[in-house]
C-alpha cells in the first residue's frame, strides 16, 4: 500500500480509503460475515483510512462492531455530521454522541461536516454553534482533526477553505471531472493552504465504468496494457501526488483485490505521456458530449436571483453524457437546499458578460430548466430527502 504523509496533523494515510457506504448485502441487509471479513483483509493489507457517514444506513454501526474486534486503533475513522437534521446545537451534541456509541469508540479521527453546498450553509451552522461545538470536543480529545466534505461551486469552495482552520477537505474528483465543482482548482488552493484532499466519487459513482461512452471504451481496451476502466479511473488518481485518500466503496473481493493492487503498485507523477494521451483523447470524447462548455470557474455569479449557474450546467451535461436519472436527482438535491434551481432565472442578464466562456447563459439556462425542472421528479426527490433525514 502507498501511504501519504499530511504534515498538518503528522498522519499517514493509505492512498486507498475505504469507502464504508457499501458493504457486502445478504437479503437486503449488511451482511457482517463478509463485511468483517473485508474489512480485516483490507487492513491487514494496509488500508487505514475509513471513511461512513451518520446517513450511510447502518455503515456505522456495522464498521464499529467490526472494529471493536481490535482493529480500532490500527485505522483512522472518519464520520460525517449531516447538515439537513441541525435546528439547534443540541442536534450537533446529540447526533455527536449517537455516532460515538454507533462506531463504539472514544474518539473520531476525522470528524467532517457533511456536504456543504454553499457558504451560506456553513455561516448557517456557525449561527447554530459549530465553531464552538468543535472546540470543545476538541479539548476533550473525542474530535481529533476536523473537515468537511463540498458538493459546491469553486468559489464557495475556497470561501470555506479560507473561513476556517480546516484539516482536510473531501472532493469530488475524477478524471473527467477536473472543472466540476472544487475541481482542479480546488484541490491546488485546498493543498497550498495545507489540507489534506480525500477524494470521493473517483469512478462517478460507477459510472466510468458501467457507462463509459463506447468509443471511450474503445481507447482504453486497444491500448497496449490491458487494464480495466476502474484501473484507469484510480491511476489517474493515484498519479496525483496531492491527494493523500482516493475513497473507494468495495463491496466485492475482487474490487477490493484489484483496489489493493493499483494502490500498491502505482508510484505519484508515473503516468507515461502515451497513457496521459490516452486520458486526454477519453476526456475529448467526453468533451463532445456536453451540451455547455462550462469550466464552473464561477465567475458568472451571484446571480440577483440565486441560480447556481455552474452547478444546474454540470448536471445537465451529466444527463447529456450518461443519460441517467441520477443526474436529475443530483441536480434537485443540490438546488433544492439553497432554491437555486434554472427555472429561477428571470433573464435579467447580470451574468452573461462575466463569463469567460462567452456561454449564452440565458438561452442555455432556458435549456436546463425545460429538461431538469421535471416537477414529478422534484417533489419525489423531496419526500425521499424526507424520508432519510
Ligand atoms: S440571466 Fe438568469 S441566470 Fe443570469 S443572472 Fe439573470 S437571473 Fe441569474
Ligand atoms: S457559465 Fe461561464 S462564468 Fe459561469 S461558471 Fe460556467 S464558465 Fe464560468
Amino acid at each position: 500500500m502507498r501511504y501519504r504523509h499530511l504534515e498538518k496533523t503528522n498522519d499517514d494515510f493509505s492512498l486507498l480509503g475505504y469507502g464504508c457506504m457499501r458493504f457486502p448485502k445478504k437479503n437486503g441487509r449488511i451482511d457482517m460475515e463478509e463485511s468483517e471479513k473485508h474489512i480485516i483483509h483490507a487492513i491487514e493489507n494496509g488500508v487505514n483510512y475509513f471513511d461512513t457517514a451518520y446517513t450511510y444506513g447502518g455503515h456505522e454501526k456495522a464498521l464499529g462492531s467490526i472494529l471493536s474486534k481490535g482493529y480500532r486503533d490500527k485505522v483512522k475513522i472518519a464520520t460525517k455530521l449531516p447538515i439537513p437534521n441541525l435546528k439547534k446545537r443540541e442536534d450537533i451534541d446529540k447526533i455527536f454522541n449517537i455516532q460515538l456509541e454507533r462506531l463504539q469508540t472514544d474518539y473520531i479521527d476525522y470528524y467532517l461536516i457533511h456536504g456543504l453546498s454553499s457558504f451560506q450553509q456553513w455561516e448557517d451552522l456557525k449561527s447554530l454553534g459549530i465553531l464552538e461545538f468543535i472546540k470543545e470536543e476538541q479539548e476533550k480529545g473525542r474530535i481529533i482533526n476536523i473537515g468537511f466534505s463540498a458538493h459546491t461551486n469553486l468559489v464557495n469552495f475556497k470561501k470555506i477553505v479560507d473561513d476556517y482552520n480546516w484539516d482536510v477537505a473531501m472532493i469530488q474528483y475524477n478524471y473527467i471531472d477536473e472543472n466540476y465543482q472544487a475541481g482542479t482548482d480546488g484541490l491546488n488552493y485546498a493543498h497550498s493552504k495545507g489540507l489534506g484532499i480525500i477524494v470521493m466519487e473517483p469512478l462517478r459513482g460507477g459510472m466510468l465504468v458501467d457507462k463509459l461512452p463506447k468509443e471511450a471504451q474503445k481507447i482504453f481496451k486497444d491500448y497496449k496494457i490491458k487494464r480495466s476502466s476502474a484501473e484507469w479511473g484510480f491511476r489517474w488518481l493515484a498519479d496525483n501526488p496531492k491527494i493523500n485518500v482516493v475513497l473507494s466503496g468495495m463491496s466485492t473481493t475482487e474490487q477490493l483485490e484489484e483496489n489493493l493492487k493499483i494502490f500498491s503498485n502505482h508510484q505519484a507523477s508515473s503516468l507515461s505521456d502515451e497513457e496521459k494521451q490516452i486520458y486526454k483523447d477519453v476526456k475529448d470524447i467526453f468533451k463532445s458530449k456536453l451540451k455547455v462548455d462550462c469550466t464552473g470557474c464561477g465567475y458568472c455569479l451571484p446571480c440577483p436571483s440565486n441560480v447556481d449557474i455552474p452547478t444546474c450546467f454540470s448536471y445537465y451535461n451529466d444527463k447529456a453524457i450518461f443519460g441517467s436519472l441520477m443526474a436529475n436527482i443530483m441536480y434537485f438535491v443540490s438546488t433544492l437546499e439553497n432554491n437555486s434551481p434554472a427555472k429561477n432565472c428571470t433573464a435579467c442578464g447580470v451574468c452573461v458578460n462575466k463569463c469567460p466562456q462567452n456561454i449564452p447563459i440565458v438561452d442555455e439556462i432556458k435549456k436546463v430548466s425545460k429538461k431538469m425542472d421535471i416537477w414529478i421528479l422534484r417533489q419525489i426527490t423531496k419526500i425521499v430527502i424526507k424520508i432519510i433525514f
